[in-house]
């Protein structure tokens, strides 16, 4: 849709090219600004006990580029669809009005968290863990570089709910937009293990350094409320106080 907006002609060919450089733009450019600050220059504040590994550094960054890359290739049919008008993305806020907008927002959320906990779910279990996930976590303390490193098809299944939603209900053209690069860089946000809002019903980015090192907890996009629901949550400040997470581990 991003490419329609900037003229990128609706062909496999055209849109392949352009959504492979974005990908890997936004990959590169968020990850690396990211660890650049927290792990470079801003080390001695935020991760004083971190000690580059740039082999492990080196392996995200190829598998962030291989996800990308294939993410790309498994995207494309949804991409044409939308370029050819099959979806039901629209632009005039008119058209449904501004009430249903701001209901649009809220359902997209919260079909977007019950899939992707659910699809998070199925991936930790035996099968979805040995086939596809396992590689996102081989990582078991996260760095910057870790935020788009998964199997292709990893991040396709959790990318898919953002996509069908568009083909399930009437979105508007900026709420996928914005919905669909805000959630690259919160991928970002919540692996740099620096936690700027605690907040316990936002599956913020303690959270997610947890589900790192222990697994079996806090499966959520953005919220808390599955976790909560489905006995999955763990509090990072009380893992922290029983001495369940190394030191310097969460920020
Ligand atoms: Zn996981
Ligand atoms: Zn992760």
């Amino acid at each position: 849709m991003l490419a329609q907006l900037l003229a990128v002609p609706a062909t496999p060919l055209a849109l392949f090219v352009f959504l492979t450089i974005s990908g890997l733009l936004l990959y590169f450019g968020l990850s690396g600004l990211s660890y650049l600050v927290f792990f470079v220059l801003g080390r001695a504040r935020f991760h004083p006990t971190y000690v580059s590994d740039w082999s492990a550094n080196r392996r995200a960054m190829r598998l962030g580029a291989i996800g990308t890359f294939g993410n790309v290739v498994l995207v494309m049919p949804i991409h044409l669809l939308i370029a050819h008008g099959k979806s039901k993305v629209y632009w005039n806020v008119s058209d449904h009005g501004v009430p249903y907008l701001l209901a649009s927002i809220a359902i997209y959320l919260a079909f977007t968290e019950t899939c992707i906990y659910w699809i998070h779910r199925f991936l930790h279990t035996d099968l979805g863990y040995r086939t596809l996930h396992r590689h996102h976590h081989e990582w078991r303390s996260t760095s910057s570089w870790v935020s788009m490193a998964f199997h292709p098809l990893d991040s396709f299944m959790q990318a898919l709910p953002h996509h069908a939603i568009g083909f399930l209900l009437p979105i508007h053209g900026a709420v996928y937009l914005t919905m669909v690069s805000f959630v690259s860089v919160w991928a970002v946000m919540i692996h740099d293990r620096v936690s700027f809002v605690r907040a316990r019903w936002l599956n913020n980015t303690g959270h997610h350094t947890l589900h790192h090192w222990l697994y079996r907890y806090n499966y959520g996009q953005y919220f808390t409320w599955w976790d909560r629901a489905m006995g999955t949550w763990r509090d990072p400040a009380a893992a922290e106080q029983n001495g369940e997470v190394p030191e310097g581990l969460l920020r």
